[in-house]
């Protein structure tokens, strides 16, 4: 039932697409920013995964090379649908982009990764464009070990 309303929120964002491009269009302070995540994604009602959950996918899933580069699966502590994860990432980026163009810069230029939402995925390269899994864009990501 819970994935249920998951699908619910990504079809409103889906039916609702222009309305949603044209909001996210008009935010400007970190206060409306807040508001439109939670109206429009929910987050706070996301089930969450336990540690032994995470671990568990993680232990199943191993790194692969793909496109030149080295691939690593990560794990969300919630349990959302690929698509919902990526759609929220994507409207993440845009705001985070419009709130502070400059660290959104300096982030993507750092030496670090580059992810795909959708996949649950990393490269520890800030070179690859597109995911070679599912050719979906890819966000700056922080990496934390090595
Ligand atoms: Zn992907």
């Amino acid at each position: 039932m819970k994935n249920l309303t998951l699908n619910k929120i990504l079809n409103h964002i889906k039916i609702n697409r222009d309305t949603f491009e044209n909001e996210m269009k008009k935010l400007r302070t970190g206060k409306e920013w807040e508001q439109f995540i939670e109206k429009w994604f929910k987050v706070s009602k996301w089930p969450r995964k336990n540690y032994i959950e995470v671990f568990d996918e993680l232990e199943k899933r191993k790194p692969f090379k793909k496109a030149c580069f080295k691939w690593y699966p990560f794990s969300r502590t919630t349990k959302i649908p690929p698509e919902l994860a990526f759609e929220y990432e994507r409207a993440l980026d845009i705001l985070r982009n419009k709130l502070d163009p400059k660290m959104h810069r300096r982030l993507y230029a750092r030496k670090e990764g580059r992810a795909c939402a959708y996949c649950s995925i990393y490269a520890k390269s800030t070179k690859p464009k597109k995911c070679p899994v599912c050719g979906r864009q890819l966000f700056y990501t922080r990496i934390t070990e090595d």
